[in-house]
């Protein structure tokens, strides 16, 4: 047993190369087979040949399975998920595009996906569904005399990405964590956004923060579309805190939208 001593594959025998493989806690799997297991699944440490084996057999299953499902709600334009509400499960793909410089396939059903073999995953073994939004700023300068010179105030643009993460109990999944758009929502901004009490109370209150109790009647009998579609029916000074302008008007549209959908998402979701 040297340094170069070679590896084989566990379930098909072929030679491991040096990378792609998998190592488990009692073999190697090549990189092909690999290529059979969930792309949820990172514990590969922690698996036995067993463990890959009965997966691997499970995922066939599921293959045959995805032609069940009644999708009737999907999710995302860049990791997509979608939904079958009668009988409260899920699938989830992280990534649409296939292979590199591709873009991001439009999903319209099951058939669009299913050469991934997305893992079929019962509402109830959802442990929790967790929206993140990732909030990041770049300053905008403008050039006077060939410098580049701050606006007074300084501009900003607000580059803001939206992940869903689903804990579940599973046997070979533990988070699925999908991020809805190709890159970020990115809204010009003159000065600073605001973080008014509209802002602060539409994200409390949305995404499970605890409610404030003097702001709950603000958003009592409003589902979050009719409180997106009110705040934006006429051009407001201010939306989500952010300056509207002509100039980043759909920017705040398109961030509004997919605040509706994480809300949507979640709430489906822990429909159990
Ligand atoms: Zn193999």
């Amino acid at each position: 047993m040297g340094l170069f001593s070679k590896k084989y594959c566990c379930l098909c025998g072929e030679k491991v190369g040096l990378l792609g493989g998998l190592k488990l806690k009692d073999g190697d799997l090549c990189k092909e087979c690999k290529k059979k297991l969930s792309p949820f699944f990172d514990d590969g440490k922690e698996s036995t040949v067993e463990d890959i084996k009965k997966q691997i057999a499970a995922r066939e299953e599921n293959y045959k399975q995805l032609d069940n499902l009644q999708i009737n709600k999907i999710y995302g334009e860049f990791g997509v998920i979608l939904i079958d509400e009668t009988n409260k499960k899920f699938v989830a793909v992280a990534d649409t595009s296939d292979g590199l410089f591709k873009s991001p396939k439009v999903v319209k059903s099951i058939e669009d996906i299913k050469d991934k073999n997305p893992d079929i995953i019962d509402f109830k073994d959802i442990e929790d569904v967790d929206i993140k939004i990732i909030e990041t700023t770049r300053e905008e300068k403008q050039t006077i005399d060939g410098q580049q010179v701050s606006y007074d105030p300084k501009h900003y643009t607000y580059m803001i990405g939206f992940d869903v993460i689903i804990k579940v109990n599973h046997p070979y999944i533990k988070t699925i964590r999908i991020s809805l758009k190709n890159g970020t929502v990115q809204i010009y901004n003159e000065g600073r956004r605001l973080k008014d009490d509209y802002v602060t109370g539409f994200i409390r209150d949305r995404f499970g923060i605890t409610r404030v109790e003097d702001r709950a009647v603000h958003y009592d009998n409003l589902t979050i579309q009719n409180i997106v579609s009110n705040a934006m029916k006429e051009m407001p000074e201010y939306s989500f805190g952010f300056k509207c302008t002509l100039k980043n008007y759909d920017s705040i549209r398109e961030y509004a939208y997919y605040l509706a959908l994480c809300d949507d998402i979640k709430t489906t979701l822990l429909n159990k």
